[in-house]
């Protein structure tokens, strides 16, 4: 199979390269074209004699996955992609451009599903998926950005689409790199379920990304029950490693009615997060029919309740009002959906 440069660090890049292109400023303007400009050919790269791209196309791709749908634009503007890369595994992201500022976020997705089972995501629901490489990533970017004309000032990006970031550590670190190319540090934002060794990873890059992490539950006890891995990495030794990241984070907090959204569970939460100088998103339960029955979205009122009573102990507060959830496409709500059956595709 031939290389593609978009899995390539920029030094792997200029090793490869170096068959093939000799005058170091070429290397330089190809670089450019990929992490810059994010372009999809060869061809495209117009400042590069003809028969120099004709020479790269024989030996190396620049390949992102392929677009097979893009559902309509909701009410807000967002728009879920719907990406594949030939070998079955489906790949989703969401684009969200924000009413409330000029700024556009795009929800990537880190795996072809997700190995950690929480009991209310329907990635968890359809289980495990391969990791997605550095190309895969930085195509869904790229794609979404050239498609809405996005300039690079504008653009917040979140690893918050199907699959735990943190455990395909290397590819997301090799993406960061890239991103960081033309997006801040602090405008992108890794969403994680709680890997503690991968937090510590992160830390200790030198450039960090915004860290999100769902706590979901106030406690170890209901935290366990919705999120199996939280035996593996208890609560205690999560907050003490969210306390040792050296960057922004945000706490995300699912809303499930009668279970975790009552005004004493507010007051347990601020506790718990109490020394992390974290901002809590609250996130209503998106209900799915593959999820259990049980889980429920409170009602606004429950949810305003709650998030007054965060409030009032301390806690800034944002809630997520399901961006695009008429299109079934709030950003971790997604699944790889097959289009051509409407079933729902279970990754291999
Ligand atoms: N694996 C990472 C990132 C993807 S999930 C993580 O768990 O953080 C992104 C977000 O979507 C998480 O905060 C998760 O709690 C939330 N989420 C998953 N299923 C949901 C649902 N049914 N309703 C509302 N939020 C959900
Ligand atoms: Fe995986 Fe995140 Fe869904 Fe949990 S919430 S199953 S970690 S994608």
């Amino acid at each position: 199979m031939t290389t593609n440069l978009y899995d390539l660090a920029p030094e792997q890049i200029e090793a490869a390269l170096g068959e093939v292109v000799s005058p170091p400023f070429r290397v330089r303007q190809i670089i450019e074209w990929l992490h810059e400009r994010g372009v999809g050919s060869f061809e495209a790269m117009s400042n590069l004699p003809k028969e120099l791209r004709a020479q790269l196309a024989e030996r190396f791709t620049v390949a992102f996955p392929e677009v097979v749908e893009r559902t309509p634009p909701a009410a807000d503007g967002s728009r879920k992609y719907l990406f594949t890369r030939g070998d079955g595994n489906r790949i989703e992201s969401v684009y969200m451009p924000m009413p409330t500022s000029e700024r556009t976020s795009v929800c990537l997705s880190s795996q072809a599903g997700c190995a950690v089972g929480c009991t209310f995501c329907v990635t968890g629901f359809f289980g495990a998926g391969r990791n997605l490489t550095p190309s895969e990533m930085l195509g869904q970017f790229f794609t979404i950005q050239h498609e809405h004309a996005v300039p690079h000032e504008r653009m917040n990006v979140v690893f918050m689409g199907m699959g735990e970031p943190l455990l395909n550590f290397e590819n997301l670190a090799a993406t960061l790199d890239v991103l960081y190319t033309t997006v801040a540090p602090k405008r992108i934002t890794v969403s994680t379920s709680g890997i503690i060794p991968g937090i510590d990873a992160l830390a200790k890059l030198e450039r960090r990304p915004n860290l999100a992490i769902s706590i979901n539950a106030p406690d170890q006890k209901r935290r366990s029950e919705i999120m199996p891995i939280t035996a593996k990495y208890p609560l205690p030794e999560l907050i003490a490693a969210l306390k040792r990241y050296p960057g922004a984070i945000t706490v995300e907090y699912v809303l499930l009615a009668g279970w975790n959204d009552a005004p004493h569970d507010a007051v347990a939460l601020a506790r718990l997060i109490r020394g992390l100088r974290a901002k809590v998103n609250a996130i209503p339960f998106n209900a799915d029919p593959n999820l259990p029955p049980w889980m429920k979205r409170p009602t606004d009122a429950a949810i305003d309740h709650f998030v007054d009573t965060l409030v009032r102990n301390g806690v800034a507060v944002t809630v997520r009002r399901s961006k695009g959830r008429e299109i079934a496409a709030a950003c971790g709500q997604l699944r790889g959906k097959d289009v051509a059956t409407g079933r729902a595709a279970r990754p291999r």
